[in-house]
């Protein structure tokens, strides 16, 4: 098997959790970022000490030529990719609908809904079965905030979660045949920089006393459900959902 994996916005957070992850576990990573350079570099030195091999490769998912440009530099550095996390996502200051900008909700969707459509749309191209692919996995990250519509802070973030569940239900049956499974994890609050976007870096503390288990998140905790959806120990599993919330 080529044991190689791609994850989107791995500069940080989850996605850099993941990385160090699935490269614990012999992946070849290509950590994949938006703008910062240095952090995204300080990733690739920290997985190559699991004596892999890593690139690290700035990309707007965005972008529809960007992602090509993307996955041109996998298939060049390292092979073609097993695994794909779509992990990369933004959020905006926390808002009410009504003060929402078309540019923003454009910005939210073009990056968590169609950056997640067009790296499917070449990783498939490359695992599938009916090109001459060996099959792979992929794995969309969404957010306990498509079932619970974040009122009040991030609507059109959550509505692109809810879009992010849905095209894993339907990938997932149009490509099985194809050899490549789909599955998604939906984290709760976890511990990153994310909610410094929203304007609030505090959110989880605030927060947390509302879950069943008390506590925030840590990435490496969303990163072993990934992890897990990866694996070989989940080939039966695919169009499924994991949540990763602290019980809500
Ligand atoms: P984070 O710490 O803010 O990291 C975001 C990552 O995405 C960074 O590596 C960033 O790159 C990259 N990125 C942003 N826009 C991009 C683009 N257009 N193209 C390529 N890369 C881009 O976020 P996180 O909290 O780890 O979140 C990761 C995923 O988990 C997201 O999909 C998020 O919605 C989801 N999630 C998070 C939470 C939470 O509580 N944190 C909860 C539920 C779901 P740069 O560093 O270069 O900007």
């Amino acid at each position: 098997m080529n044991k190689i994996a791609i994850i989107t916005g791995s500069s940080k957070g989850i996605g850099a959790a993941t990385a160090i992850r699935l490269a614990s576990e012999g992946y070849d990573i290509c950590v994949n970022y938006l703008s910062n350079d240095v952090a995204a570099k300080d990733v690739v030195e920290t997985v190559k000490t699991y004596d892999v091999n890593a690139i690290s490769v700035k990309a707007d998912i965005s972008s529809e030529k960007e992602v090509e440009m993307l996955f041109q530099a996998v298939d060049q550095k390292l092979g073609t990719p097993f695994a794909l996390v779509n992990n990369a996502g933004i959020l905006f200051k926390q808002s009410r609908v009504v003060e929402m900008t078309a540019e923003r909700i454009n910005r939210v969707l073009m990056t968590n809904v169609t950056g997640c459509f067009l790296c499917c749309k070449e990783a498939i191209t490359r695992m599938s079965t009916k090109n001459g692919g060996h099959g792979g996995v992929i794995v969309n990250v969404s957010s306990a905030a498509s079932r619970i519509g974040s009122s009040g802070e991030y609507v059109d973030y959550a509505a692109s979660k809810g879009a992010v569940d849905t095209l894993t239900l339907g990938l997932a049956s149009e490509v099985a045949e194809e050899g490549i499974r789909v599955n998604c994890v939906r984290p709760g609050f976890i511990y990153t920089d994310m909610h410094k976007s929203g304007g609030e870096p505090n959110r989880v503390d605030r927060l947390k006393e509302f879950l069943p288990i008390k506590r925030g998140g840590q990435p490496e905790e969303v990163a072993a459900a990934i992890s897990w959806l990866v694996s070989s120990e989940s080939s039966y599993t695919t169009g499924s959902f994991i949540e990763v919330s602290g019980g809500r």
